[in-house]
């Protein structure tokens, strides 16, 4: 079984009437129901209101994919929670990153970038062409999965170049955005996908569904918590693969403080 834990942030459904007639639950406990449909996946869920935002060390040392919506309270999320989910995608953890959660302190930690974007909330259609059918994220899906109400999410998109791009969604206003991409970074397989504006009901959608299944799948890493991350251990001159002569200067003598 594929253990998914499914981070919601868990604001807007409490403060506005209309997330919460389409997500009575939370965002979250309607991702982490459309994983608990695969019999391999079994899905939790964790808020940013729960001790540690739902997220200590033992719960993340238990997670092989980790599924995050955020959007109104990034800042309340704590540096010490982002530090460890950072350690864990290092050591093998997946981590798919939903919507605006482009803007969490834990993907632009990841990418290094800011992860700006331009957009638009005006209810329009969005189009996300499968630009990569051959990829596991793609699998079962149509050519284009149509959702009829979305939020625009439009480029630039300010993060760096992915290892894939599995779909490019087209909007009724004339737009167009990467919308599915993958990374890596240590042994932990990222996602990004885009589509999850809180005031429509696009996790409803079972192509949507299907996506998060199958990055689910991806993204699980069957060799992951090798979680020496932080290691750098120092090869001694009697352990190198072939023989070689020590030449000078040693700046990092033994005993002194090891360069790490
Ligand atoms: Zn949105």
């Amino acid at each position: 079984m594929i253990r998914a834990t499914v981070w919601g942030e868990n604001v807007h459904e409490r403060t506005s009437k209309t997330v919460a007639e389409i997500y009575p639950k939370g965002m979250h406990a309607c991702i982490a129901a459309a994983l608990n449909e695969d019999e391999a996946i079994e899905a939790s869920t964790a808020t940013l209101q729960e001790p540690e935002h739902g997220l200590p060390q033992p719960r993340v040392d238990q997670t092989d994919v980790l599924l995050w919506w955020g959007h109104a309270a990034h800042g309340d999320v704590s540096d010490q929670v982002v530090d460890r989910v950072a350690d864990a995608v290092w050591g093998g953890m997946g981590l798919i990153v939903l919507h605006s959660a482009h803007f969490s302190k834990i993907f632009k930690k990841l990418m290094g970038a800011p992860c700006n974007l331009t957009w638009r909330e005006a209810g329009e259609r969005e189009r996300l062409w499968v630009t990569s059918p051959q990829h596991p994220i793609a699998r079962g899906l149509p050519k284009c999965i149509e959702l009829e109400h979305e939020e625009m999410y439009g480029e630039p998109f300010g993060v760096p170049e992915p290892l894939e791009t599995v779909f490019v969604s087209w909007f009724q206003g004339g737009e167009v955005f990467r919308s599915g991409l993958t990374y890596r970074r240590g042994a932990g397989s990222i996602f990004y996908f885009r589509p999850g504006h809180e005031a429509y009901p696009t996790y409803y959608d079972e192509n949507v569904r299907k996506v998060l299944v199958n990055a689910v799948k991806w993204a699980a890493n069957p060799e992951k918590r090798n979680a020496h991350v932080h290691d750098a251990p120092n090869i001694d001159i009697k352990d190198a693969p072939e023989s070689i002569e020590a030449r000078g200067p040693k700046l990092h003598a033994e005993g002194e403080e090891g360069f790490r």
